[in-house]
């Protein structure tokens, strides 16, 4: 008696594959992503999420690693290796394969990167193109565009000698 039916909202438009992750956005985030899938955050894991988290940019296994020793962090190299596996597989983080290794990142949804050609920076950048583009883009290749992710290449400083 007195039960009450809770009220089932109807998603319209909502496309089917769509798991409804909410984007990570702080180290806090990353931290609850990890639980909510069922991952142990161990300390080690929590020393290499802190540290993508404060450096904001793209870092070799090897730079994790050394930063990490640097700051006294208690960690392994095999350890550097398979959690940094572990968390860009289940999308917590973002892994870039280039042609000199792989770079890992904080930001694990979609964005654009701004690569530095002098420095070799990649800086990440949340662009958003006019629809009226990504309408052109779809009629030329007859692909529904659901997601894009731009490279922009640049100098940081023009070095003119
Ligand atoms: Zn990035």
């Amino acid at each position: 008696m007195g039960k009450t039916t809770p009220t089932v909202n109807k998603l319209k438009n909502m496309p089917k594959q769509a798991v409804t992750t909410k984007p990570i956005r702080s180290l806090e985030d990353a931290l609850e992503q990890c639980q909510l899938l069922g991952m142990r955050v161990s300390r080690q894991r929590r020393f290499i999420l802190e540290l993508l988290w404060q450096a904001n940019e793209h870092l070799s296994a090897r730079e994790i690693y050394d930063r990490l020793n640097q700051q006294g962090k208690d960690i392994g190299h095999t350890s550097v290796y398979q959690n940094l596996e572990a968390l860009s597989s289940q999308g917590i983080i973002e892994c870039i394969e280039r042609c000199d290794g792989r770079l890992y990142g904080n930001i694990s949804d979609s964005h654009s990167h701004v690569n530095c050609v002098d420095t070799n920076q990649i800086l990440d950048v949340h662009i958003e193109l006019p629809e009226e583009f990504i309408r052109q883009v779809e009629q030329q290749t007859g692909v529904k565009i659901t997601d894009y992710s731009i490279n922009f290449y640049g100098y940081r400083n023009s070095q003119a000698s």
